[in-house]
């Protein structure tokens, strides 16, 4: 241990590097606090990095020790966030530094000052004397007498008065006509609206339960299907917390640009509490803005997506998560987080409480609500139990059994004449089908070749508009082929249904009909989304077929059929988590039906009519088959009665993968006998990107056990000759595999 002369310190930073602990640094001069930002040298680069402690001692020699290079502004880690980043290094036994660097915006990872653009509005304080403006100043002249006709101006409003405002105005703040404050949040952008609907006894409830231990750590299931007013909990719920000076609350869904209705919600009804969004379709400036007014408590309210679970909130009060089944609230690089369980430890640290919504929870909550399966129920469940608008009858749900009224060009007779009813009646309809392009396979009849991807084992899927072959997994594209490259026959053709030929066939049959069509193909741009739900508003649309972009949250009142295309590959599919998810897919597309006054109508077609999930679907009874799921999991010894890791392993070299993941399993079963470890096997996409992959499994009872496997485990991992071969990771509680 070695003493640095009185003047300097030794700061010990955690850098983005894949290694697991802080490194440290010599300072001299100026004050540092813990959490600030510092540019350090590493191995010949500077990186930026967050001072973790400041000490007198150092390990390493003082002489090795380099200095600091330079010492930035901001103070980036707050005391409350880093229990909970130290958390979850742990438990995803990920580096600490490089997860820190990760929750903070691009600005702030980059080594240079960030500045922050900051935003302000100007208002008068005295009025300018008529001689303060000389003739010919006409653009001075109107900035005058806008500010002295409103009580404010924003930067927005007075660049459309002319774009070179900002030198006319700055005189006038020097002379102390005008001031201008800084706008810290960003302002409601809907008019505030006036009348809270009343709430009924139920949702009543829901929100007394939740203040009624408001000062302690209670996670709460709000369980309710699409329409029975959780959004309006969730707003009067905030709205009672907020009303305490200074409480901030955290709003976590899962793809904000999907439902840009939401937002506009909470803005006009919670309009006095600043609000600011945290999602990717920001710039990095207004990210950057958004993430310092949370920080700064001046945001009181945050709504964002996965990422912004780690948003520094130094007054967070409540928590909650939409659609908390969403499989986006995992995050699948890096290091693979579950946003949901995040919160749920930093609602525990924080000791608040935190509303999970859901009309179709997932198991995992589920099983934690119902008290039946479980020794103790650790999560209160408030039920929601009809529309909250009381005229909005629930969709009635039917089947097509393609066996008897079997389907041309992907609609059966049935669904086609339920259209042609809705036109005829100047009502809309949704046909959903998850996939996007023409179709999903190019096949050749005579010798049974189909078109698929050099380098995933996948199909490559026709887009026929551009005549192009395309892997959804990769990216690869090529031309379609004239003919079959296996055995020259000229007559190859595409096969099954997708967005893109599903239009085209609706256009044959209903050519007067206004089809749009809603995939990420035909809403690559921004504002795309928002403008094609306007026009369906404004009823320019009368049939939509989309993707699940369109099951989520839009409210479409003259929407009264929903047709739902080829889902049965869910029914059957080796990921076991497949039906849970196609049962809250065909939930929330039901949803879209009926919404108004009009009862909607929902027609599956499906070879498969008697299945369970139909039945309970039918009855909407998610309960009824959530309950039956959870029996065949707890059977099955699957989540959420086990815990999964798994660990897995791609190269080019499958031996090399192989190798690495047999010694880890052996050495896995070394380690406890309590983690049953699987034999390492292929996945069901073998190769993806050129990559050859395998995985092993392990499964335990308790996260504990697995939790002390990996403390050891993990240093054999990364110290294994080939660790730095091949590629490798672990994912924690993953989703499928
Ligand atoms: P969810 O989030 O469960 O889908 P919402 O909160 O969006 O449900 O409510 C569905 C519709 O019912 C919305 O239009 C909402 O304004 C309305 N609503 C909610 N609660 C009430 C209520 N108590 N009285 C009247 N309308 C309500
Ligand atoms: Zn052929
Ligand atoms: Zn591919």
């Amino acid at each position: 241990m070695t003493t640095p002369p009185l003047t300097s310190h030794i700061l010990s930073v955690a850098l983005d590097v894949p290694l697991d602990r802080a490194f440290d640094y010599l300072h001299h001069g100026t004050t540092v606090l813990v959490g600030q930002r510092v540019v350090v040298p590493f191995a010949g680069r500077r990186l930026v990095g967050v001072v973790m402690t400041i000490q007198q001692h150092s390990d390493i020699p003082l002489d090795k020790l380099k200095s600091v290079i330079q010492v930035l502004d901001d103070v980036v880690l707050d005391k409350q966030i880093q229990p909970l980043l130290k958390f979850c290094a742990d438990y995803y036994h990920y580096p600490f530094g490089q997860l820190l660097i990760s929750t903070l915006p691009l600005r702030l990872r980059q080594i240079k000052p960030a500045v922050s653009r900051k935003s302000f509005e100007y208002h008068l304080i005295k009025s300018v004397p008529e001689t303060r403006i000389e003739k010919r100043q006409l653009v001075l002249q109107r900035i005058v007498d806008a500010l002295s006709q409103h009580e404010i101006l924003t930067e927005h409003e007075l660049s459309a008065l002319s774009s070179s405002w900002r030198k006319w105005l700055q005189p006038l703040i020097d002379e102390g006509y005008v001031e201008a404050t800084e706008v810290i949040a960003v302002k409601p952008s809907v008019p505030a609206s006036a009348n809270p609907p009343v709430l009924n006894a139920e949702q009543s409830a829901a929100i007394e339960t939740v203040l009624a231990a408001r000062d302690t750590f209670k996670p709460w299931l709000l369980y309710g299907i699409t329409g029975s007013g959780k959004t309006e909990v969730y707003i009067q719920l905030l709205a009672a917390i907020l009303a305490d000076k200074n409480a901030q609350a955290l709003v976590l869904v899962p793809e904000i640009n999907l439902t840009p209705q939401l937002e506009a919600r909470f803005r006009s009804r919670l309009s006095q509490y600043p609000l600011v969004t945290l999602h990717s379709n920001l710039s990095e400036s207004e990210r950057l803005q958004n993430w310092l007014a949370a920080k700064s408590g001046a945001a009181k309210i945050v709504i964002g997506t996965r990422l912004s679970v780690f948003t520094p909130m130094p007054n967070l009060k409540l928590l909650i998560i939409d659609e908390e089944h969403d499989g986006s609230y995992k995050q699948q690089d890096g290091m693979r987080y579950h946003a949901r369980d995040v919160a749920m430890v930093r609602a525990k640290q924080l000791n608040i409480p935190i509303v999970l919504g859901s009309a179709t929870p997932s198991l995992e909550t589920w099983y934690n609500a119902t008290a039946s399966h479980h020794k103790k129920q650790s999560y209160g469940l408030i039920t929601l139990t009809q529309r909250a608008v009381t005229d909005a009858a629930l969709p009635n749900i039917r089947c097509i059994d393609i066996a008897k009224s079997p389907v041309e060009n992907g609609l059966s007779p049935l669904l086609i004449e339920a259209i042609r009813n809705r036109l005829a009646n100047q009502q809309q309809s949704l046909l959903f089908i998850n996939r996007r392009g023409y179709a999903p396979v190019l096949h050749c009849a005579a010798c049974q070749w189909h078109a698929s991807c050099m380098r995933c084992s996948a199909k490559l899927v026709v887009h026929l508009s551009q005549r192009r072959l395309k892997c959804h997994h990769c990216g690869h594209e090529q031309k379609i082929p004239m003919q079959c490259p296996s055995c020259g026959n000229a007559d190859i053709k595409p096969v099954g249904q997708a967005t893109q030929r599903l239009s085209q066939t609706l256009a044959h049959l209903f050519p007067d009909a206004r089809i749009a069509r809603v995939d990420r193909d035909s809403m690559r741009s921004k504002d795309a989304l928002t403008a094609m739900l306007s026009k369906v508003h404004a009823g320019e649309i009368d049939i939509l077929v989309g993707t699940q972009m369109l099951a989520k949250g839009h409210d479409f009142p003259n929407l009264t059929l929903v047709g739902v295309i080829d889902t049965d590959n869910a029914l059957y599919s080796p990921d076991f988590r497949a039906s849970e998810r196609l049962f809250s897919q065909l939930m929330q597309v039901s949803g879209r039906a009926g919404r108004g006054k009009m009862a909607g109508e929902v027609l599956i077609q499906t070879s498969f009519p008697d299945h369970d999930l139909f039945h309970a679907l039918r009855a909407q009874d998610y309960a009824e088959f959530a309950n039956a799921l959870l029996q065949e999991r707890i059977a099955m010894q699957f989540p959420p009665s086990r815990f999964f890791v798994l660990l897995k392993a791609e190269s080019n070299d499958f031996q090399q993968v192989l190798q690495f993941l047999t010694m880890a399993a052996n050495s896995a079963r070394q380690l406890r006998q309590d983690v049953l470890v699987y034999d390492p096997v292929r996945p069901q996409m073998e190769r993806l990107k050129s990559m050859e992959r395998g995985h092993v499994l392990l499964q335990a009872e308790k996260r504990q056990s697995l939790q002390q496997l990996l403390s050891a485990w993990v240093p054999e991992l990364r110290a294994h000759r080939l660790a730095s071969k091949i590629r490798w990771v672990l994912d924690i509680d993953p989703l499928e595999f």
